[in-house]
Protein backbone atom coordinates (compact mmCIF):
# COMPACT_ATOMS: atom_id res chain seq x y z
CA UNK A 1 0.00 0.00 0.00
CA UNK A 2 1.59 3.61 -1.30
CA UNK A 3 2.19 6.00 1.57
CA UNK A 4 0.68 9.46 0.50
CA UNK A 5 2.93 12.82 0.57
CA UNK A 6 0.96 16.05 1.17
CA UNK A 7 1.21 19.52 2.67
CA UNK A 8 -1.47 21.98 3.85
CA UNK A 9 -4.67 22.66 2.35
CA UNK A 10 -4.15 26.06 -0.57
CA UNK A 11 -1.04 24.90 -1.01
CA UNK A 12 2.09 26.85 -1.29
CA UNK A 13 4.84 25.88 -3.32
CA UNK A 14 6.70 24.79 -0.30
CA UNK A 15 4.30 21.82 0.56
CA UNK A 16 4.07 21.43 -3.31
CA UNK A 17 7.47 20.88 -4.32
CA UNK A 18 8.30 19.24 -0.64
CA UNK A 19 5.51 16.41 -1.75
CA UNK A 20 7.77 15.94 -4.15
CA UNK A 21 10.49 16.16 -3.00
CA UNK A 22 10.32 13.99 0.39
CA UNK A 23 8.57 11.62 -2.16
CA UNK A 24 11.28 11.32 -4.08
CA UNK A 25 13.67 10.83 -1.40
CA UNK A 26 11.54 8.34 0.29
CA UNK A 27 11.08 6.16 -2.80
CA UNK A 28 14.74 6.08 -3.17
CA UNK A 29 15.08 4.72 0.50
CA UNK A 30 12.81 2.53 -0.53
CA UNK A 31 9.13 2.87 0.57
CA UNK A 32 6.96 3.57 -1.83
CA UNK A 33 5.52 6.72 -1.28
CA UNK A 34 3.00 9.04 -4.01
CA UNK A 35 2.99 13.14 -3.49
CA UNK A 36 -0.70 14.71 -3.56
CA UNK A 37 -1.95 17.62 -2.59
CA UNK A 38 -4.80 18.85 -1.03
CA UNK A 39 -6.25 22.09 -2.92
CA UNK A 40 -5.57 24.20 -6.55
CA UNK A 41 -1.78 25.14 -7.25
CA UNK A 42 -1.14 29.14 -7.33
CA UNK A 43 0.46 30.81 -9.69
CA UNK A 44 3.96 30.73 -8.61
CA UNK A 45 3.98 26.83 -8.03
CA UNK A 46 3.13 26.44 -11.63
CA UNK A 47 5.55 28.32 -12.69
CA UNK A 48 8.13 26.66 -10.84
CA UNK A 49 6.86 23.15 -12.37
CA UNK A 50 6.49 24.60 -15.62
CA UNK A 51 10.14 25.97 -15.39
CA UNK A 52 11.80 22.29 -14.30
CA UNK A 53 9.36 20.30 -16.43
CA UNK A 54 7.09 18.56 -13.47
CA UNK A 55 3.46 17.58 -13.15
CA UNK A 56 1.11 18.59 -10.41
CA UNK A 57 0.82 16.28 -7.61
CA UNK A 58 -2.75 14.56 -7.94
CA UNK A 59 -5.55 16.11 -5.76
CA UNK A 60 -6.61 14.13 -3.18
CA UNK A 61 -9.11 15.40 -0.70
CA UNK A 62 -10.00 12.25 1.54
CA UNK A 63 -7.36 9.96 3.20
CA UNK A 64 -9.26 7.55 5.42
CA UNK A 65 -7.43 4.29 5.89
CA UNK A 66 -4.15 5.77 4.24
CA UNK A 67 -0.55 6.03 5.54
CA UNK A 68 0.46 9.94 5.37
CA UNK A 69 3.74 12.06 5.67
CA UNK A 70 2.85 15.61 6.39
CA UNK A 71 4.90 18.33 5.18
CA UNK A 72 4.79 22.12 6.33
CA UNK A 73 2.16 21.88 8.64
CA UNK A 74 0.82 19.92 11.89
CA UNK A 75 -2.38 21.57 12.49
CA UNK A 76 -5.98 19.88 11.89
CA UNK A 77 -7.39 23.09 10.84
CA UNK A 78 -5.01 22.77 7.84
CA UNK A 79 -5.21 18.96 7.25
CA UNK A 80 -7.91 16.85 5.50
CA UNK A 81 -11.47 16.23 6.83
CA UNK A 82 -10.61 13.28 7.84
CA UNK A 83 -6.76 13.14 8.98
CA UNK A 84 -8.38 11.38 12.18
CA UNK A 85 -8.79 8.05 10.13
CA UNK A 86 -5.30 8.22 8.50
CA UNK A 87 -2.09 6.86 10.11
CA UNK A 88 0.55 9.50 10.36
CA UNK A 89 3.67 8.02 9.46
CA UNK A 90 5.68 11.24 9.96
CA UNK A 91 5.82 15.28 10.01
CA UNK A 92 8.66 17.27 8.19
CA UNK A 93 8.04 20.92 9.07
CA UNK A 94 8.86 23.98 10.47
CA UNK A 95 5.78 25.76 12.32
CA UNK A 96 5.05 25.93 15.62
CA UNK A 97 3.43 22.73 17.40
CA UNK A 98 0.09 21.87 15.59
CA UNK A 99 -2.76 20.44 17.68
CA UNK A 100 -2.58 16.50 15.58
CA UNK A 101 -2.95 13.84 17.58
CA UNK A 102 -1.32 10.39 16.84
CA UNK A 103 -2.44 6.58 18.25
CA UNK A 104 1.22 5.38 17.07
CA UNK A 105 4.84 6.40 17.11
CA UNK A 106 5.70 8.52 14.55
CA UNK A 107 8.83 10.48 12.40
CA UNK A 108 9.38 13.71 12.92
CA UNK A 109 11.70 16.28 11.35
CA UNK A 110 10.68 19.66 12.68
CA UNK A 111 13.19 22.34 12.88
CA UNK A 112 12.49 26.26 13.09
CA UNK A 113 13.97 27.47 9.90
CA UNK A 114 12.74 29.16 7.55
CA UNK A 115 11.57 25.91 4.81
CA UNK A 116 10.13 22.94 4.95
CA UNK A 117 12.79 22.11 1.73
CA UNK A 118 15.72 23.29 3.88
CA UNK A 119 14.83 19.96 6.18
CA UNK A 120 14.22 17.76 2.83
CA UNK A 121 17.55 19.18 1.60
CA UNK A 122 18.82 18.31 5.54
CA UNK A 123 17.05 14.59 4.95
CA UNK A 124 18.79 13.87 1.60
CA UNK A 125 22.77 14.93 2.89
CA UNK A 126 21.61 12.42 6.12
CA UNK A 127 20.46 9.72 3.98
CA UNK A 128 23.37 10.32 1.57
CA UNK A 129 21.35 10.62 -1.65
CA UNK A 130 22.02 12.56 -4.61
CA UNK A 131 19.03 15.11 -5.49
CA UNK A 132 18.43 15.41 -9.62
CA UNK A 133 19.08 18.71 -11.01
CA UNK A 134 16.17 19.55 -11.77
CA UNK A 135 14.26 18.54 -8.49
CA UNK A 136 17.42 21.01 -6.71
CA UNK A 137 16.43 23.73 -8.95
CA UNK A 138 12.34 23.21 -7.39
CA UNK A 139 13.51 23.01 -4.05
CA UNK A 140 15.84 25.81 -4.20
CA UNK A 141 12.73 28.06 -5.62
CA UNK A 142 10.60 27.39 -2.67
CA UNK A 143 13.24 27.78 -0.49
CA UNK A 144 13.43 31.07 -2.28
CA UNK A 145 9.69 32.07 -1.60
CA UNK A 146 9.56 30.88 1.63
CA UNK A 147 12.31 33.09 2.55
CA UNK A 148 11.25 35.90 0.54
CA UNK A 149 14.72 35.73 -1.03
CA UNK A 150 16.60 35.58 2.41
CA UNK A 151 14.82 38.92 3.51
CA UNK A 152 12.05 37.27 5.82
CA UNK A 153 13.12 37.26 8.95
CA UNK A 154 12.13 33.55 9.31
CA UNK A 155 14.86 32.84 7.17
CA UNK A 156 18.28 31.05 8.69
CA UNK A 157 21.74 29.83 7.61
CA UNK A 158 20.56 26.65 7.07
CA UNK A 159 18.42 28.01 4.78
CA UNK A 160 20.81 30.25 2.38
CA UNK A 161 23.20 27.43 2.79
CA UNK A 162 20.51 24.73 1.56
CA UNK A 163 19.72 27.07 -0.93
CA UNK A 164 23.38 28.03 -2.29
CA UNK A 165 23.99 24.07 -2.25
CA UNK A 166 21.26 23.71 -4.40
CA UNK A 167 21.36 25.60 -6.75
CA UNK A 168 24.78 24.29 -7.35
CA UNK A 169 23.26 21.38 -8.11
CA UNK A 170 20.88 22.99 -10.60
CA UNK A 171 23.24 24.96 -11.87
CA UNK A 172 21.98 28.13 -11.49
CA UNK A 173 24.22 30.96 -10.95
CA UNK A 174 22.23 33.81 -10.39
CA UNK A 175 19.46 32.47 -8.08
CA UNK A 176 18.27 35.77 -7.06
CA UNK A 177 17.17 36.78 -9.78
CA UNK A 178 15.49 33.66 -11.03
CA UNK A 179 13.99 34.55 -7.42
CA UNK A 180 12.86 37.70 -8.35
CA UNK A 181 11.27 36.74 -11.24
CA UNK A 182 8.91 34.14 -9.36
CA UNK A 183 7.90 36.57 -6.65
CA UNK A 184 6.99 38.90 -10.18
CA UNK A 185 4.63 35.91 -11.56
CA UNK A 186 3.59 36.46 -7.63
CA UNK A 187 2.64 39.48 -8.07
CA UNK A 188 0.17 39.04 -10.82
CA UNK A 189 -2.97 40.31 -8.32
CA UNK A 190 -5.24 41.64 -11.79
CA UNK A 191 -6.76 38.19 -13.14
CA UNK A 192 -8.19 36.98 -10.07
CA UNK A 193 -11.42 37.66 -8.37
CA UNK A 194 -10.83 39.45 -5.07
CA UNK A 195 -12.25 36.27 -3.28
CA UNK A 196 -9.39 34.15 -5.19
CA UNK A 197 -7.01 36.74 -4.27
CA UNK A 198 -7.64 36.75 -0.40
CA UNK A 199 -7.80 32.99 -0.58
CA UNK A 200 -4.62 32.23 -2.36
CA UNK A 201 -2.10 31.77 0.55
CA UNK A 202 -4.85 31.70 3.37
CA UNK A 203 -4.48 29.72 6.58
CA UNK A 204 -7.29 29.04 9.27
CA UNK A 205 -5.97 28.65 13.20
CA UNK A 206 -8.44 27.68 15.88
CA UNK A 207 -7.11 29.79 18.76
CA UNK A 208 -9.46 30.09 22.00
CA UNK A 209 -12.66 28.91 20.87
CA UNK A 210 -12.14 31.29 18.37
CA UNK A 211 -11.41 30.65 14.24
CA UNK A 212 -9.23 33.13 12.70
CA UNK A 213 -7.93 33.09 9.12
CA UNK A 214 -5.16 34.91 7.86
CA UNK A 215 -4.61 35.21 4.23
CA UNK A 216 -1.34 36.66 2.58
CA UNK A 217 -0.11 38.14 -0.57
CA UNK A 218 3.42 39.05 -0.99
CA UNK A 219 4.17 41.46 -4.09
CA UNK A 220 7.02 44.20 -5.74
CA UNK A 221 4.90 46.94 -5.16
CA UNK A 222 2.11 47.44 -2.65
CA UNK A 223 0.46 49.93 -5.05
CA UNK A 224 -1.35 47.38 -7.11
CA UNK A 225 -3.40 47.13 -4.47
CA UNK A 226 -4.64 50.77 -3.96
CA UNK A 227 -7.90 50.69 -6.23
CA UNK A 228 -9.10 47.18 -4.98
CA UNK A 229 -8.81 47.79 -0.87
CA UNK A 230 -13.02 48.44 -0.88
CA UNK A 231 -13.20 45.01 -2.53
CA UNK A 232 -10.96 42.80 -1.03
CA UNK A 233 -12.57 43.54 2.26
CA UNK A 234 -16.09 42.83 0.84
CA UNK A 235 -14.48 39.52 0.15
CA UNK A 236 -12.83 38.94 3.61
CA UNK A 237 -16.22 39.65 5.11
CA UNK A 238 -17.93 37.04 3.16
CA UNK A 239 -15.01 34.29 3.74
CA UNK A 240 -15.53 35.69 7.43
CA UNK A 241 -19.33 34.65 7.73
CA UNK A 242 -19.05 31.26 5.73
CA UNK A 243 -17.31 29.60 8.36
CA UNK A 244 -18.32 31.31 11.58
CA UNK A 245 -14.88 32.96 11.80
CA UNK A 246 -14.49 35.27 14.76
CA UNK A 247 -11.49 37.69 12.43
CA UNK A 248 -10.21 37.40 9.27
CA UNK A 249 -6.76 39.46 8.44
CA UNK A 250 -4.86 39.80 5.38
CA UNK A 251 -1.38 41.21 4.74
CA UNK A 252 -0.51 42.91 1.82
CA UNK A 253 3.19 42.52 2.03
CA UNK A 254 5.86 44.55 0.28
CA UNK A 255 8.88 42.69 -0.91
CA UNK A 256 10.68 45.78 -1.48
CA UNK A 257 9.53 48.25 1.20
CA UNK A 258 9.80 45.11 3.89
CA UNK A 259 6.79 45.88 5.62
CA UNK A 260 3.19 44.67 5.16
CA UNK A 261 -0.24 46.77 5.10
CA UNK A 262 -2.98 44.51 7.50
CA UNK A 263 -6.50 44.32 6.65
CA UNK A 264 -8.75 43.51 9.61
CA UNK A 265 -12.50 42.19 9.12
CA UNK A 266 -13.05 41.13 12.86
CA UNK A 267 -15.72 40.52 15.65
CA UNK A 268 -13.49 42.67 17.76
CA UNK A 269 -11.05 44.77 16.27
CA UNK A 270 -9.94 46.17 19.28
CA UNK A 271 -8.26 42.40 20.25
CA UNK A 272 -6.42 42.84 16.96
CA UNK A 273 -5.31 46.45 17.73
CA UNK A 274 -4.03 45.00 21.48
CA UNK A 275 -2.49 42.00 19.81
CA UNK A 276 -0.13 43.95 18.04
CA UNK A 277 -0.48 47.06 19.87
CA UNK A 278 -1.21 49.19 17.11
CA UNK A 279 -4.57 51.68 16.66
CA UNK A 280 -6.51 50.82 13.50
CA UNK A 281 -7.95 53.46 10.87
CA UNK A 282 -10.24 52.11 8.67
CA UNK A 283 -9.90 48.88 9.73
CA UNK A 284 -6.46 48.78 8.62
CA UNK A 285 -2.31 49.69 8.97
CA UNK A 286 0.62 49.60 7.82
CA UNK A 287 3.28 47.39 9.74
CA UNK A 288 7.02 47.73 9.19
CA UNK A 289 9.41 45.07 8.90
CA UNK A 290 6.17 42.53 9.30
CA UNK A 291 6.83 40.19 6.46
CA UNK A 292 6.23 36.42 8.23
CA UNK A 293 2.73 35.08 9.04
CA UNK A 294 4.06 32.37 10.97
CA UNK A 295 6.67 34.19 12.86
CA UNK A 296 5.44 38.23 13.24
CA UNK A 297 1.13 37.56 13.46
CA UNK A 298 0.45 34.07 14.64
CA UNK A 299 1.86 34.27 18.05
CA UNK A 300 0.96 37.48 18.80
CA UNK A 301 -2.94 36.83 18.00
CA UNK A 302 -2.16 33.35 19.96
CA UNK A 303 -1.53 35.48 23.18
CA UNK A 304 -4.33 37.50 22.49
CA UNK A 305 -6.91 34.96 22.34
CA UNK A 306 -5.71 32.03 24.75
MG1 LIG B 1 3.46 26.63 3.49
MG1 LIG C 1 6.81 26.36 4.33
MG1 LIG D 1 4.65 31.99 2.97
Amino acid sequence: MATYIFGHTTPDSDSIVGAISLSYLKNRIGEDTIPTRQGEINPETAFILDRFGFEQPKLKIYYTGENVYLIDFMESSQSPSDIGEATILGIVDHHKLGDLKTATPLEMWVRPVGCSNTIVKQMFDYYDVDIPKELAGMMMCAILSDTVIFKSPTCTKEDTKACKELAQIAEIEDYKALGMEMFIVKSDVLNDTKRALVLRDFKDFNMGQEKIGVGQLEVVDLSVFDKMKEELFKAMREIKEEENRHTVLLLLTDIMQEGSQLLVVSDENQKIESAFDITLTDSQIWLPKVMSRKKQVIPFLEKSFN
